[in-house]
């Protein structure tokens, strides 16, 4: 065995064996793979292989699209069949939610060029006919689904590995991981040790244990998992093969295999599965079979597909695979370690497996991954994700596989985990609470406790009116609005400054004010966006999004000076409040010394202050477009905070507003936000973020490309806002933006705007269309909506009353 190499990836299951594909498609030669066992002996090898390119992220959904076409591309390579038959795919809907979901995937894949098409019952029943139509209301099409052999998969990326350079050591376990000084590591395996420059943990059912080796607990968990297989049907003989086919409301898949049908279930009460350590003896073993643990979901499946339950069950197949809380994989370098890496978590291998290779080998060759897949980026967890809490999520993920989750609808599992200091006054208040990094976060607040209820429903529901009496409350006196669940960190030392004016494209505030800055990746694209305030000469409070908190600070330590910084996130340690709309100032000034006067404490001013007795940090700044304030205290001080403000506010008929609000208002004034408008594929001037830049600053990583795209004029596309003549329906984000008859577009953001009256959109077109007007359409629901696009933003253009 080798005893040095670039890199090596532990796992030899379909994902281990696709980075290591990638890597040396990449160019990397001196790449190893190491396998416990036999290559698939996790839980690849008794994978139904089944493959869609369909998935709740557009981003993902891409590299699925990507994955199903690399089959023939490492088959060509290999001259090893993958086995792939592409039959096509039917989803079958039960009701007409299920159908609109349906019709908002269709479409999402528009813009990514799938070719989804709606059926009706009947057109369903024809394409197939092993269903009773009296169960559905419809369906839809995908021509790119079908099922593939796994082991041949994975044989054909570690053939075409090994053409291009790689080698592949069997029966070699990895016992342990031993970091270098120099960032570099010792792989110990049972050979004999591999001195390697980067490890991969690709270990599937023991990527936890894998993780363990580097003192890390990854949040994942594998679930059981049953299918069967019938005997040959009649009905299937002399006919083609049979389609693809999900019933969402049987939660059940079924596709033909040889002469019979593979029927599987994620059913409701599913099982976990070596919940806290997964036995390095289990290999390609089986479970044993529940068939009582599944009967409710098979009864419906007999009955949605009678000529099934005719027939004998010839195998039936329960195996454990892995999920993380979300059910999207984790992927991508892990913030505290140098040069380790992880692909892992991946539940859908044979739609995922060549995203993931392909992302990771680019993140690993290039230093970035080259598309958006922050979805499946290791780093949106945090510590908060401990093993108790992926034990209920996952479980919780599972049995919901094939539900609708709707955009109003927040999930109950592992719930309340987190809460700030004030949650039992906002409780009293009748917060509808909504979950966020574990965190419970005022959603919006009813009238009565009685009303703190909601439908979930993609149409506007009964909080629509609740959340617009929150808006007026803003927009006519003064709303106040916890802000605990944003991202804090101070930064401070001599070297602070200098750290944040390399990594922050805007220029650093002077003492006593703040900037709002994105922060760019050295090919200039958005990886952050954020406000700095500065307190003293060398002390800093930066503020953005609390789920990028890992990813920030993974960014953060790849280019910190060595000395002269202190760099910690707070998130927990400063809760906040933010008061906003014209009384803000009024009241506030009832509770400070100091002078809130416009000459005296101008927008985005950012001081220390006492309010009442309490220290804080206030902002003059809200993310409400609004006069307004945030104030950041310890948390120690956040219920007397709370408390003095809403006994202050009651002469200015406060009201509590919660996120809902907030995200109206957001986007009656264009402002973009992290995962929505600003993510790693735009740059600062598509996302309307150019002009926070500062080319005549420092040098700032990011500058280089910046002006590069500027001088060639190529940033492609550009963040519009619209307003939208919708009906029950708001946008939520990901529907197409249509002009003259063609997708050119999606939509970022979307929803009502309360004190404009309008539906509003935020959304990306194609720089050409930046100043069309007329012909746009955003399609809601499968309904083409006219949209006007906006010169500016929908409410207060100017930007006159948060400067007032
Ligand atoms: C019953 C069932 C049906 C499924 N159906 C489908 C389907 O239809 N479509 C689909 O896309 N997916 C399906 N899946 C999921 C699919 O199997 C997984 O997505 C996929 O196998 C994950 O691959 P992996 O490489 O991440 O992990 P694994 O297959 O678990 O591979 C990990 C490998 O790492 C090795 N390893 C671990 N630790 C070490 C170590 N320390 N040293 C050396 N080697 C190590 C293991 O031996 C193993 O070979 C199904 C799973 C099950 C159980």
């Amino acid at each position: 065995m080798k005893t040095h190499a670039k890199v090596v990836v532990i796992g030899g299951g379909v994902v281990g064996a696709s980075v290591l594909y990638h890597l040396t498609k990449a160019g990397w030669r001196d790449v190893v793979l190491l396998e416990r066992a036999e290559l698939t002996s996790g839980s690849t090898w008794h994978a139904a292989g089944g493959m869609h390119t369909v998935n709740g992220d557009p981003n993902v959904a891409k590299l699925q699209q990507y994955t199903i076409e690399l089959y023939k591309e490492i088959e060509a390579i290999s001259g090893q069949s993958c086995g792939v038959h592409l039959t096509g795919g039917i989803m079958l809907a039960g009701t007409q939610s299920r159908l609109d979901w349906l019709k908002l995937a269709q479409a999402r894949g528009r813009y990514l060029g799938m070719d989804l098409e709606m059926l009706s019952v009947d057109e369903a029943e024809k394409l197939f006919p092993l269903m009773d139509k009296s169960h559905f209301v419809g369906g839809m099409y995908d021509p790119m689904e079908g099922h593939c052999d796994p082991t041949g998969v994975t044989t054909a990326y570690a053939k075409s590995a090994q053409i291009g350079g790689a080698t592949i050591e069997r029966q070699t376990r990895v016992t342990d991981l031993q970091p270098r000084p120099d960032g570099t590591w010792d792989v110990i395996t049972e050979q004999g040790n591999i001195h390697a420059e980067h490890v991969v943990n690709a270990g599937g059912l023991w990527a936890r244990e894998v993780g363990r080796m580097v003192g890390l607990e990854l949040p994942l968990l594998a679930m059981e998992h049953h299918y069967l297989i019938t005997d040959d049907m009649p009905e299937l003989v002399g006919q083609k093969e049979q389609l693809h086919c999900i019933d969402f409301e049987g939660e059940i898949y079924v596709r033909q295999e040889r002469g019979g049908m593979l029927l599987g279930t994620y059913e409701k009460a599913g099982v976990p599965w070596s919940e806290r350590e997964t036995p390095w003896d289990f290999g390609q073993n089986l479970l044993p079979n529940d068939l009582d643990r599944i009967a409710p979901e098979l009864e419906v499946g007999f009955e949605h597909f009678p000529a099934i339950g005719r027939v004998g069950i010839r195998r039936i197949i329960n195996g454990p695979f892995t999920f993380a809380p979300d059910g999207n994989p984790l992927v991508g370098p892990v913030k505290g370690l140098k040069n380790f890496w992880v692909a892992c978590a991946c539940m859908a291998g044979f739609s995922q497996g060549g995203g993931v290779g392909l992302a990771l080998a680019n993140w690993m060759v290039d230093g970035d991954p080259g598309y958006d897949i922050w979805g499946m980026d290791v780093s949106r967890y945090g510590d908060w994700a401990t093993m108790a809490y992926t034990n209920a999520k996952v479980r919780e993920n599972y049995s919901r596989r094939f539900r609708i989750r709707f955009p109003n609808e927040e999930l109950p599992a592992a719930r309340p985990l987190r809460t700030t200091p004030i949650y039992d006054r906002l409780d009293d208040a009748n917060a509808v609470f909504g979950e966020y990094c574990g965190l419970e976060h005022p959603l919006w607040f009813a009238p009565t406790k009685a009303e703190a209820v909601e439908t979930f429903t993609f149409h506007r529901s009964e909080s629509h009116a609740h959340v617009a009496a929150e808006c007026k409350a803003v927009r006519e006196g003064v709303g106040l609005l916890e802000t605990s669940n944003y991202g804090k960190f101070e930064v401070s030392g001599p070297n602070a400054g200098a750290f944040l004016s390399r990594v922050m494209a805007n220029a650093l505030p002077a003492i006593g004010r703040m900037v709002l800055t994105p922060m760019l990746n050295e090919r200039g694209k958005l990886i952050g966006d954020f406000t700095v305030g500065r307190y003293a000469a060398d002390r800093f409070f930066v503020v953005g999004t609390y789920a990028a908190e890992s990813y920030y600070m993974r960014w953060f330590e790849q280019h910190l000076p060595e000395t002269g910084i202190t760099l910690r996130p707070c998130a927990m340690e400063y809760t906040g409040l933010s008061i906003a709309g014209p009384q803000s100032r009024a009241l506030l000034q009832t509770l400070v010394h100091d002078d809130l006067s416009t000459a005296a404490f101008p927008f985005m001013t950012f001081r220390k202050m006492d309010v009442g007795m309490i220290p804080a940090l206030v902002g003059r700044v809200s993310f409400t477009g609004d006069l307004g304030y945030e104030i950041w205290v310890t948390s120690d001080y956040q219920r007397a905070l709370y408390d003095l403000l809403v006994k202050a506010g009651e002469p200015f008929g406060l009201k509590p507003f919660g996120g809902r609000a907030l995200h109206s208002m957001r986007l009656e004034k264009g402002f973009g936000t992290w995962a929505r408008e600003f993510r790693p594929i735009y740059g600062p001037d598509e996302a309307g973020m150019g002009r926070f830049v500062s080319m005549k600053k420092n040098d700032f990583i990011g500058r280089d490309a910046v002006a590069t795209s500027r001088a060639s004029g190529d940033a492609p596309l550009r963040l519009l806002g619209f307003t939208v003549d919708a009906a029950t329906a708001d946008a939520i984000g990901d529907e197409p933006i249509w002009h003259d008859g063609k997708v050119v577009g999606w939509v970022s953001s979307g929803g009502f705007g309360h004190s404009v009256g309008q539906s509003l959109a935020l959304g990306y077109v194609p720089a050409r269309l930046a100043s069309a007007t007329e012909g746009f359409e955003i399609e809601i629901i499968g309904d083409r909506r006219p949209a006007t696009r906006l010169d500016g933003p929908a409410f207060d253009p100017t930007g006159a009353r948060m400067r007032a």
